[in-house]
């Protein structure tokens, strides 16, 4: 005999009784009427409800799924290394999984990174580049060098030391009494005209020189800050803030948590630049949402900054560090992005996003439209603020066409599995477009 299953209304009854979601306002939450669907399983783009509506994954599964849900290698590396081994503490043993992802990792990246630190998440993954750029001038010769520069409206995860670095006031601001004080440089994207990068580069150029003296490193998400609203700027700033870090002997901290593994069009965002930063964060599409990992790649000068007495150890690491699920799941993602042509698919879908949003931006009540690689957001009005509703309306009216989003404030943003075929990103284009007119219309 099996078990009955709980059916939908069961599932929220037990949902609202027992589960504490993230991010999501609490008496919103509960409001009389409301019936978030209960996903049952996904497939490739789509999301299946447990009543069979298929919803297209507009938001790639909170910006993980870079190959779509259930892809074949992935699963498949995932099963076979399940059944050999699921764990082992990474501490005092070596394994294949692990060995062979570092080797492989190191060979796609920027040259000149050479070792990986393996953690479980994107917040760990910037947390390890802080701890070892912190404590790698405190124990050579530059003690001095303790402060961190990072931008308006960053965001490098959840945990104290990645909201130390994170610039939301809305997530941040209250934690300020918990955190370390950092350097805070404008955005080099956002409003303000076609050549703001260069100012907001300008005044960043200031204030590390103002503090040279001090500084361990500069914190940034390369190409597009995802969670201030997917505002964008081009390589040049990358490329003129590596030249300045090298000056200055600052180190550069790239978190690709969101941007790696395609999402910008090439294998890591950094690549654009044709820089090589001191320390590259990766996690999401890693191991395209099968499982929750992170590597933290660094230079050999890092690495040798650790050797000698035991007390210069990085005295850090998490019970699921190099995990062989993960290390498996990101084999399988590498062997995807070789031998797939999934970037090639990315750049004929980012096509498709470019003229889509040249589109958009003339219609009334949208102020910008942009795409970075398979990044797109249409803007709604005055600046971005995660409290406004109008978002949310969109996300509602996408719904009920068969799309599945996430409101960042009056920002609307689509990242889709970068697998996507050209049908049903049309098919999600124009759920968009007419989630957009529908809420406007409404507000209006
Ligand atoms: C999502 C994200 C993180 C945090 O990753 P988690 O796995 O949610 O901890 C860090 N940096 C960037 C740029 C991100 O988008």
């Amino acid at each position: 005999m099996t078990e009955r299953r709980p059916t939908s209304d069961e599932l929220r009854a037990i949902d609202r009784r027992h589960v504490w979601h993230p991010y999501t306002p609490i008496d919103r939450w509960e409001q009389p009427g409301r019936e978030p669907p209960v996903i049952d399983r996904a497939e490739g783009v789509y999301y299946v409800t447990r009543e069979g509506r298929r919803l297209l994954d507009g938001f790639g599964s909170w910006w993980v799924c870079n190959l779509g849900h259930g892809y074949p290698r992935v699963r498949d590396a995932v099963r076979a290394q399940l059944d050999r081994m699921a764990h082992v503490a990474i501490a005092g043993v070596v394994h294949e999984p692990a060995a062979v992802l570092a080797e492989r990792l190191c060979a796609a990246a920027p040259p000149g990174l050479t070792r990986a630190f393996y953690s479980d998440n994107g917040s760990t993954s910037v947390e390890v580049a802080i701890r070892a750029a912190f404590q790698f001038f405190q124990q050579n010769d530059q003690p001095k060098r303790r402060r961190f520069v990072s931008l308006e409206g960053a965001y490098h995860g959840d945990t104290i030391g990645a909201v130390s670095v994170g610039g939301i006031p809305l997530f941040h601001e209250r934690f300020g009494p918990l955190t370390f004080e950092t350097l805070r440089a404008p955005t080099p994207a956002g409003g303000h005209g076609p050549h703001w990068h260069v100012e907001a580069f300008a005044a960043l150029e200031t204030l590390m020189r103002d503090n040279a003296s001090e500084l361990a490193a500069v914190v940034i998400e390369p190409l597009v800050q995802g969670a201030a609203g997917m505002l964008m700027y081009p390589p040049s700033y990358l490329r003129s803030l590596r030249a300045l870090c090298d000056e200055l002997g600052v180190f550069l901290i790239a978190d690709e948590v969101f941007v790696g593994f395609g999402r910008t069009g090439t294998l890591f965002a950094c690549e654009q630049a044709e820089i090589t930063p001191d320390f590259l964060c990766l996690s999401k599409g890693l191991t395209a949402g099968v499982l929750p990992f992170a590597a933290t790649l660094t230079t050999e000068r890092v690495y040798d900054g650790f050797r000698g007495s035991a007390d210069r150890t990085l005295f850090y690491g998490h019970s699921y560090c190099g995990h062989p699920l993960g290390c498996a799941a990101a084999l399988a993602v590498l062997d995807a992005f070789e031998h797939d042509d999934v970037l090639d698919n990315a750049a004929a879908r980012s096509l498709q996003m470019q003229a889509w949003a040249q589109q958009m931006k003339g219609r009334p009540g949208v102020a910008d439209a942009r795409v970075t690689g398979t990044v797109a957001a249409v803007q709604i009005g005055g600046d971005s603020d995660y409290t406004q509703t109008v978002g949310e309306k969109i996300v509602g009216e996408a719904f009920d066409r068969g799309a599945w989003l996430r409101p960042l404030g009056n920002v609307v943003y689509l990242v889709p599995a970068l697998t996507i075929t050209a049908a049903q990103l049309d098919e999600l284009l124009a759920i968009t477009t007419a989630a957009v007119d529908a809420a406007l219309t409404d507000a209006g």
